[in-house]
């Protein structure tokens, strides 16, 4: 079967933090490659609601809904309610991540890796779970149990370190990338892939909440490309490690970072 005739997906996914940047992209692209989406937020639920009119005003299925990825009864919640609104669940999409300020580590607070620790591994581990729970083939009934993917959101500072501005999240991302191979051979006998992109300087919000707006325009001249990158572009690697096309691909880092 060619990518063509495989592209309408049926099912649903899960994009945690599917409301803005990467997030947003990702619900989007899946939304029009035929699954029913569910676009997670925690904060900002206009952003989320935007992106579901979207996808409903060009013909898809997709509901916002709530949960800090952080909090596990919230998680919890969450796959409930899309037990009851939404077809099988067929992906899950770790994306929901936050940086912060830049600080060393020896200026670093418990407060501050409590949280950094919390929403970008524990959340992961959570949706992960739950998704397994729903997916495995190992399990009979319902409407669910027979396979799925998953794709976990990493970044190139697991590889880089992000020294003097967050090695705390570089090690964060760092536990995601052996949370994504653990788990995909843990998983890969059950029909459920396990994959992770590591995106690099990708243009979002997401470099202003850690108080450095112009990161992207001040780091493309270091990207072989010699620019940043669009969360539109991180979709796509996504997608492409969500459906059928990457078929006997699971414990991948692919690598979305302009070639940095
Ligand atoms: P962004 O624009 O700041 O969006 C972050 C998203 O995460 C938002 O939708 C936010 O939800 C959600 N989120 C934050 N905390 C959450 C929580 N506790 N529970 C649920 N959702 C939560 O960031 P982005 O750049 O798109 O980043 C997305 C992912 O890519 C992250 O994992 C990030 O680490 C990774 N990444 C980004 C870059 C980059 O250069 N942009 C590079 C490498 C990796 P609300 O809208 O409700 O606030």
């Amino acid at each position: 079967m060619t990518t063509n005739e495989a592209a309408m997906q049926t099912g649903s996914v899960l994009v945690t933090g599917g409301g803005r940047g990467i997030g947003a992209a990702t619900s989007l692209l899946c939304a029009a490659r035929g699954w029913a989406v569910a676009v997670n937020y925690a904060n900002d639920a206009a952003a989320a609601e935007a992106v579901v009119a979207t996808i409903r005003a060009r013909g898809g299925r997709a509901i916002a809904v709530h949960a800090d990825v952080a909090d596990d009864a919230q998680v919890n919640a969450m796959f409930a309610r899309l037990d009851g609104e939404l077809p099988r669940l067929a992906g899950l999409v770790n994306n929901a991540g936050v940086i912060d300020h830049a600080a060393r580590v020896d200026a670093m607070t418990p407060a501050r890796l409590q949280r950094m620790f919390a929403i970008n591994v524990f959340g992961s581990f959570f949706c992960a779970r739950e998704a397994v729970r729903r997916m495995t083939t190992k399990a009979t009934g319902g409407d669910g149990h027979r396979g799925g993917a998953i794709v976990n959101v990493s970044s190139a500072a697991a590889k880089l370190g992000g020294s003097g501005q967050y090695v705390d999240y570089a090690a964060a991302k760092g536990a995601i990338e052996s949370f994504t191979i653990g788990l995909a051979r843990e998983v890969a006998a059950e029909g459920i892939r396990v994959n992770a992109v590591r995106p690099g300087i990708i243009e979002t919000d997401i470099h202003a909440s850690g108080g450095a707006p112009d990161r992207a325009r001040q780091t493309a001249p270091l990207v072989p490309l010699q620019r940043a990158g669009s969360a539109e572009e991180v979709a796509e690697a996504i997608v492409w490690l969500l459906c059928d096309a990457s078929s006997y691909t699971t414990g991948s880092i692919v690598e979305v970072t302009g070639g940095r």
